[in-house]
């Protein structure tokens, strides 16, 4: 019997290659594996499915994370999925596995999170399961959302000269490990040491606490704006881009002057010795919304606040970074790799 490792194939490579075994039987499913969530036909409306699952020791460490946060990223990263489809989410289930090092207080503060979320996104929390796990923390869970057939916003749907926009900002969630993982090694080092995370409190909430977009979303909307492709940024601007340019089957030009990069974001970059731009293009876990909408949509959004267009989708199939010196350089996909 062969042997392949499955750093040979990669996250997306073992996707696909799940993907081409199984043919969809049902006329309800519209679309199963590909997208940030599933599509299923429900008569008046589609109905939205996504799963995501965080695991101890490869998404997040107990030594800085505290139990509630994790509770509640567990519900926004999933809620994120849906609003990436243009959707509004209304249900999660939580399925969880516990190691023995997890007290009944330490669920509750689990769960404290998962109600804040519930109730920052309007979701209702209605199942789960439950077992004991012998390697760490798991939380799992499957969001449900609604949105109107003529709204939904798949990641193919680009087309060239679609302008290419991103919510909120890019790279400080990046950052906000960086610094927790530093403060991690100088405590191990002295545990007498007091952490000073004070002025870098937002890089660390970016990264501890990410929101979901969903109120871009009502914005949208609101602005009678449906965007031609959206994904939301959980690996990273570049990936994210080239995810929705090879499924769109079109390129994308984008420009290094307009990455909406915080201050604090540039600062902390200089002080780590990382471009902040290759922050922003691979750090992940942002979280936020990456959009093309048509030109002739762009007087509807151009005064939104949070929404920055980056650039825009080309003929040709290159996806490409304008530098300041006006030089281009191609945009190649790092994202996090939890496979290698
Ligand atoms: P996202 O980053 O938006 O959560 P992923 O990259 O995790 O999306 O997944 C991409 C697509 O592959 C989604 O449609 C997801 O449902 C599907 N998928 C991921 N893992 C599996 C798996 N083990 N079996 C079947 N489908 C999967
Ligand atoms: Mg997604």
């Amino acid at each position: 019997m062969e042997r392949t490792e499955l750093n040979a194939l990669g996250e997306f490579g073992l996707i696909d290659r799940i993907k081409s075994k199984f043919t969809i039987q049902n006329t309800e499913t519209v679309t199963g594996i590909g997208d940030d969530a599933a599509v299923i036909d429900m008569g008046n409306q589609y109905l939205l499915l996504s799963t995501d699952m965080l695991l101890e020791g490869v998404h997040f460490d107990l030594s800085y994370v505290p139990l509630r946060h994790l509770g509640y990223k567990a519900v926004a990263v999933n809620v994120s999925d849906i609003a990436a489809m243009n959707g509004i989410a209304k249900q999660i289930t939580v399925s969880i596995g516990l190691s023995n090092r997890i007290s009944v207080e330490a669920v509750d503060e689990i769960y404290e999170g998962i109600r804040f979320a519930c109730e920052d996104y309007k979701v209702d929390l209605i199942g789960g399961d439950t077992s004991s796990s012998r390697s760490g923390l798991v939380i799992s869970v499957t969001v449900t959302g609604v949105v109107d057939k003529n709204k939904i916003a798949y990641r193919n749907g680009a087309k060239a000269n679609d302008i290419l926009c991103v919510t909120g900002d890019l790279g400080a969630a990046y950052f906000g490990l960086q610094i927790l993982e530093r403060e991690k090694q100088e405590y191990m080092a002295n545990p007498n040491m007091q952490p000073n995370l004070e002025d870098k409190s937002f890089l660390v909430g970016k990264q501890l606490k990410p929101e979901a977009r969903a109120d871009i979303v009502h914005e949208l909307a609101e602005a009678g704006v449906v965007p031609t492709a959206m994904i939301d940024i959980s690996d990273g601007l570049a990936s994210e881009i080239i995810h929705l340019s090879t499924q769109s089957g079109v390129g994308a030009l984008i420009f290094e002057d307009k990455l909406p990069i915080e201050d604090i974001t540039m600062l902390t970059a200089s002080e780590f010795n990382i471009s902040p731009i290759t922050a922003a293009l691979n750090g992940g876990e942002d979280y936020q919304l990456l959009f093309t909408i048509k030109q002739t949509d762009f007087e509807k959004i151009k005064n939104l606040s949070d929404i920055t267009p980056i650039g825009y989708m080309t003929e040709d199939k290159a996806v490409e970074l304008v530098l300041k010196s006006g030089a281009k350089a191609s945009i190649k996909a790092q994202g996090w790799n939890h496979l290698q």
